[in-house]
């Protein structure tokens, strides 16, 4: 799914969620926090980018991509990339999973809460973007979970 679809789908789940967030945090945090929602979901696309120089060696799409970022973002034939949706997958989850490691401690030790609101933020933003990815190519997941029944 394009970058400029999941941004879209964010919005919309935000405006979901508000509902029920509003008597939970200040409105100011609430925009904060869609921010950083909607730019982890956007973002995450950009590890096709170093995908893209771990399969071919060249940089050259990475500097175009963040030459010009918009877009990157809304123009999915703006780059024509070689990674597969398996890799994308595949980077994506484990972009996740660090992230969780790497936070988990955080979680179980640290005391301020904004941080801690900010890592579930993000966390959720990522995750949401795995979804609609795995809602939107239901073919490639098939191939996907062969790939991880043979591992
Ligand atoms: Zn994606």
């Amino acid at each position: 799914m394009e970058s400029f679809k999941h941004g879209g789908y964010f919005i919309l789940f935000s405006a979901l969620c508000t509902p029920f967030l509003v008597n939970i945090v200040s409105y100011q945090r609430l925009l904060m926090f869609f921010i950083i929602g909607l730019a982890s979901t956007v973002f995450i696309d950009f590890d096709h980018f170093l995908l893209e120089y771990m399969n071919t060696g060249k940089i050259s799409k990475l500097w175009d991509a963040a030459k010009q970022p918009l877009r990157t973002l809304t123009d999915p034939e703006y780059l024509e990339l070689s990674t597969t949706e398996e890799q994308r997958m595949r980077a994506h989850l484990l972009i996740i999973l660090t992230l969780t490691a790497l936070t988990v401690p955080y979680f179980v030790l640290g005391t301020i809460v904004i941080v801690k609101q900010i890592l579930t933020v993000v966390l959720v933003s990522i995750l949401f973007h795995i979804c609609l990815d795995v809602y939107s190519d239901r073919e490639e997941v098939e191939k996907f979970r062969d790939y991880l029944r043979t591992e």
